[in-house]
């Protein structure tokens, strides 16, 4: 069971894709406290993106247990479950996701479209959406004034990037989850990346699983794992 200091539980999670024979994920044990920094390394296709989709509730596990928060998220009800996800979650895309239609501002307002509980975190600081997300759009370091109207489609990668953390960032969900979101960035603009996330992170108090193939991010976050250490990806 969860213990009220840890958001994430996994207990013998397994999972199979149906096209292939052995399991990509198996996974005895693992576990994310509240507002920890956990980088998790390994190569391309080790499986990394398919844990992050047990983790968000995306994918069902073939055996054993998901807690989030200590809910088992697969006793839940399918719409449950995204609903759980969007109040919950804030999640980094690799390719960032941003919907290439709505300007800058509405990518970021997006999650509090489909969640009251991050929407009333905002208003508790007397605040709306649309003032937070110009917050953490400075916070990010993309302080053009023109930058919120502007389309997604305008923007740099890195510009890109920074819009699509703070649209993850908004309204503080428990937990973020970044998929390998610096990988076409360089050295210098990876790291100046996480700088920035990590000062939002102190503010939100959200926990973070960061993976990457680039052990070179690793140094400040809590706890660094490699994905091989805690996946058997055993022989069915
Ligand atoms: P990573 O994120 O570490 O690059 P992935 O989780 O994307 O790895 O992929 C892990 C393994 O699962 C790979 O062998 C990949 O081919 C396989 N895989 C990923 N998505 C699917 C899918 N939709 N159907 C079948 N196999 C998949």
């Amino acid at each position: 069971m969860t213990m009220p200091s840890e958001c994430i539980r996994l207990t013998d999670v397994a999972f199979q894709w149906p096209s292939n024979s052995e399991y990509a994920i198996d996974i005895p044990a693992l576990c994310l406290q509240k507002g920890e920094k956990l980088f998790i390394h390994g190569p391309s296709g080790s499986g990394k993106s398919t844990l992050l989709n047990l983790i968000t509730g995306v994918l069902s596990p073939n055996k054993g247990k998901v807690e989030i928060l200590g809910e088992n998220l697969f006793e839940k009800k399918p719409a449950t479950r995204d609903q759980y996800r969007a109040d919950h979650f804030g999640i980094i895309f690799q390719q960032f996701n941003l919907i290439p239609y709505l300007s800058v501002i509405e990518n970021i307002t997006l999650p509090c479209s489909f969640s009251v509980r991050r929407n009333s975190r905002i208003e508790v600081e007397k605040k709306s959406p649309e003032q937070e997300s110009n917050r953490l759009l400075q916070s990010l370091g993309l302080t053009d004034p023109d930058i919120a109207s502007r389309n997604v489609t305008e923007l740099s990668t890195g510009q890109q990037q920074r819009v699509a953390a703070a649209r993850a960032l908004l309204g503080s969900p428990e937990i973020i989850i970044a998929d390998e979101p610096t990988s076409s960035l360089d050295a210098d603009a990876k790291l100046g990346f996480v700088t920035l996330l990590f000062q939002e992170l102190q503010k939100s108090g959200s926990a973070i699983i960061f993976v990457s193939h680039d052990r070179s991010l690793a140094a400040d976050f809590d706890r660094v794992l490699s994905f091989e250490d805690i996946n058997r990806n055993r022989r069915i």
